[in-house]
């Protein structure tokens, strides 16, 4: 009986695999009124991709109409579209939004129940014209499962480069804060103290998953709790999480808006500063020594603002403080840098800001001294690098993902046409159209 059963198995196993190598591969024309292939180079006019499957195989010049295919080939007529590669996000929470109770929603909503509902966001992030995501922090089962699944394609969504849970000192600004001391439970496991500890917090989230890691160098804004957005982990815990991250092959991410807390990341050697929000001249010094990137997210800084001054009772008093100090300093620092020099990779701290208006960042940094192409560098080649896949997104060339985003009009004029892409195809998929 056991033995039938087996062979029944194998069998349907392998018919599995006789249909999947039957099946004809995919190709898709798109014609480019416009294409701005990679945002370092100019644009040009009536341009030809070539999609098979989920990779671009060719970009020629002019609309290519006949083909020497067996298969059939579907033609996208963008020839009104300014078409470019999909943005990447480097900065996001997909599985959560900010509200009112989220201190409360916290204790209650399940992993299960962060990965249903990070489905509907990664979908609206996709939409909005990103095709890759970083998500810095999160439930972490719930963010590797939706990261998964998106990639297998039983998902439609955004590439997912994963953290784990997010490291803090305990009371710092990623541990839970503000509840009755019963309900607080065990502290998670990117909680740490002291260098040994930190160690042991970077290599449990890269044993259940991990693609990156993220910790909080300094206070936040939105933690619950009155303790500044000064410099929370010590130096040596730094050094102690960015060395065990890299010496795993993952890169780090530092939370951080006090410059001592800045700076202490970037002699730590972590590869992007999250926020930045006070740093000066000397952080500048350090950014270039390092080569770490600024994520600016500004739309989070403009968000927590906006609900400062016109929620009252939206944010406990400590958070409403915070916000309006740290709020309006970040386009300064993030103009600062840009004119220095710092490498910029585009993020939004989507999750505080609702998912799916990410592009308004975009506006937000031209709008704080960047020009619209430095924006589209920092959306695609820079964040690209920052997330460790030049090989696979940023630009459109052969061999990379068919990650193709297009809209009306000219975003290099106008950077607030991306506000609103008419067409999103994600590893060939089209999304929006
Ligand atoms: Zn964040």
């Amino acid at each position: 009986m056991k033995k039938l059963f087996l062979m029944a198995l194998t069998a349907s196993i392998s018919l599995g695999i006789v249909i999947s190598n039957a099946q004809a591969d995919t190709w898709l024309i798109i014609h480019a009124g416009t294409l701005l292939a990679d945002a370092r180079k100019p644009a040009k006019a009536k341009q030809t991709i070539v999609v098979k499957n989920d990779k671009i195989v060719a970009v020629r010049e002019g609309y290519l109409t006949k083909f020497d295919l067996a298969q059939n080939v579907k033609i996208i007529d963008l020839k009104d579209q300014f078409v470019m590669a999909g943005m990447i996000d480097s900065h996001t929470h997909v599985t959560g939004e900010m509200e009112p109770h989220s201190r409360e929603k916290s204790v209650t909503t399940t992993e299960s129940e962060y990965a249903l509902i990070g489905t509907v966001y990664a979908r609206r992030i996709l939409n909005a014209g990103f095709t890759t995501i970083r998500n810095v922090g999160g439930p972490r089962e719930a963010v590797f499962a939706l990261r998964n699944s998106i990639r297998k394609g039983q998902i439609l969504g955004p590439r997912i480069v994963a953290g784990g849970l997010t490291l803090s000192p305990l009371g710092g600004h990623g541990d839970a804060n503000g509840f009755r001391p019963d309900v607080f439970g065990k502290p998670h496991s990117g909680i740490c103290n002291g260098a040994d500890d930190c160690r042991r917090a970077v290599r449990d989230q890269i044993k259940y998953g991990a693609d990156m890691i993220k910790y909080v160098a300094t206070g936040g804004v939105l933690s619950k709790i009155a303790t500044g957005t000064g410099q929370q982990f010590t130096d040596a815990e730094q050094a102690a999480i960015v060395q065990s991250a890299h010496a795993m092959g993952r890169k780090v991410a530092a939370h951080a808006h006090g410059k001592g807390g800045i700076d202490a990341a970037l002699r730590a050697g972590v590869d992007s500063i999250e926020h930045g929000s006070f740093l000066d001249k000397g952080s500048i010094k350090l950014f270039k020594k390092t080569g770490a990137y600024l994520v600016p997210t500004l739309l989070a800084g403009a968000t927590v603002v906006d609900i400062a001054v016109n929620k009252p009772g939206f944010f406990i008093p400590e958070v409403a403080a915070k916000a309006k100090q740290v709020g309006p300093v970040m386009a300064k620092a993030l103009y600062l840098a840009y004119k220095s020099g710092v490498k910029i990779a585009f993020g939004t701290d989507s999750g505080v800001s609702r998912h799916g208006i990410n592009g308004r960042e975009l506006v937000l940094m031209v709008k704080a001294g960047m020009s619209a192409k430095d924006v589209l560098i920092s959306a695609t080649v820079s964040a690209a690098d920052l997330l460790d896949l030049t090989r696979s997104i940023g630009t459109l060339e052969k061999g990379k993902s068919a990650d193709i985003i297009a809209a009306s009009g000219n975003p290099l004029k106008d950077i607030s046409t991306l506000l609103k892409p008419d067409f999103v195809m994600v590893r060939g998929v089209i999304a929006v159209e």
